[in-house]
């Protein structure tokens, strides 16, 4: 014990060194309903987003001959129409938007997908597992808590209070979120290149913030738009969700680090939150030791069997709301799930139908 404590100090002042080393050289942010030029041709733009924890969304513009490329979409909201509205009218040149692509299929991003779509007559381009994985969303939302998230949630752990939130709240949160999602998309895959005015950008995929998310490189301008999957200040959100109980997005995520740690350590990363950055290596490191040292306090915490609600406390230093707890047990069970999946830890399955974890060593009991 005394000494995997030794290793957690150790990572602990790595990961304090290597956030000092971030810079953001535009030193500001466009304001609401402006465009900020980032390089020659790229613009930022950023939107509010209507819920707590990530205040705005960057959102992206790219010159092209003819049209713009807009990489992302913002929420379903009348304020965020308006803005974009405003964008459109001052700053297209004249121009219409050619091509829409979203890098993933969380509402932050791909909520007005449909609205842009209708507005410029044009298709959405988006990997096809994350179309999918939408358009599902969007088609089973419903008024009723559907059954198997109903028992996602008491396997892993939800109290009763939690409980009661999950079936007063509805499974309808993307219908309202979403607009019109359209029913057909251009495919993206890994490797595509997409010319947009003299420059080549290659779609680069990572994993584990969500199932397929495209990210954008342009290897002349050494710029990376980098959607969710590279963030400067936080983590991604990496979660297990009802429609896939047993998944590992965690080990994922980490497999897709080596994907990023290929390009320059002076790339200009164009993330969704936050700020404009330089740092990518530094911060591609910081998760990697982010997240061993999360895995290193769950294999402590695991000495006997604990909930992923259980162990809410050894993942996360600070208070969390009702709905930060129900964000963090998604979280805490893909860390439990990559440990499952390395050997390290068993899923067991008690009287009450609840996963608890526990050191695989000392687990003797049938796992589920
Ligand atoms: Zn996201």
């Amino acid at each position: 014990m005394a000494a995997s404590a030794a290793i957690v100090v150790r990572v602990r002042k790595k990961i304090m060194n290597k956030k000092q080393e971030m810079t953001y050289p535009l030193g500001k942010r466009p304001e609401d309903g402006e465009l900020l030029e980032v390089a020659d041709g790229i613009y930022w733009a950023r939107m509010p987003i209507p819920f707590k924890g990530l205040d705005f969304i960057n959102l992206y513009l790219i010159e092209d001959d003819d049209g713009w490329t807009m990489v992302d979409a913002g929420f379903n909201s009348g304020t965020i129409k308006k803005l974009w509205t405003q964008i459109f009218d001052k700053y297209l040149k004249g121009k219409p938007v050619t091509r829409l692509i979203c890098t993933h299929f969380h509402p932050d991003h791909m909520g007005l997908a449909g609205w842009v779509s209708e507005k410029w007559d044009i298709p959405l381009t988006m990997t096809m597992g994350e179309w999918t994985f939408g358009r599902m969303l969007y088609l089973e939302s419903s008024e009723d808590v559907p059954d198997h998230v109903i028992s996602f949630n008491q396997k892993v752990g939800f109290t009763e209070t939690m409980m009661e939130k999950v079936r007063s709240s509805g499974f309808n949160f993307i219908r309202k979120s979403v607009y019109n999602l359209p029913p057909s998309v251009e495919r993206l895959e890994d490797g595509d290149v997409l010319t947009i005015g003299e420059n080549d950008w290659k779609i680069i995929i990572g994993r584990g913030h969500s199932p397929e998310h495209a990210c954008l490189y342009c290897a002349e301008k050494g710029i990376l738009i980098s959607g969710d999957q590279v963030l400067p200040r936080i983590t991604p959100h990496i979660g297990v969700y009802p429609a896939e109980p047993k998944a590992n997005p965690l080990k994922k995520f980490l497999d897709s680090i080596d994907r990023f740690s290929e390009l320059p350590e002076e790339t200009l990363v164009l993330p969704a939150h936050n700020d404009v950055f330089i740092g990518l290596h530094n911060q591609l490191s910081f998760y990697k030791d982010h997240h061993e040292e999360r895995l290193m306090r769950l294999k402590m915490a695991c000495d006997a069997p604990k909930t992923a609600f259980e162990l809410l406390p050894v993942l996360f230093d600070r208070e969390l709301n009702e709905n930060d707890q129900r964000l963090a047990i998604s979280e805490g069970l893909a860390h439990c799930h990559y440990l499952v999946d390395a050997g390290e830890l068993t899923r067991l399955v008690g009287a009450d139908g609840v996963w608890r974890f526990q050191i695989a060593e000392k687990t003797e009991t049938v796992a589920a």
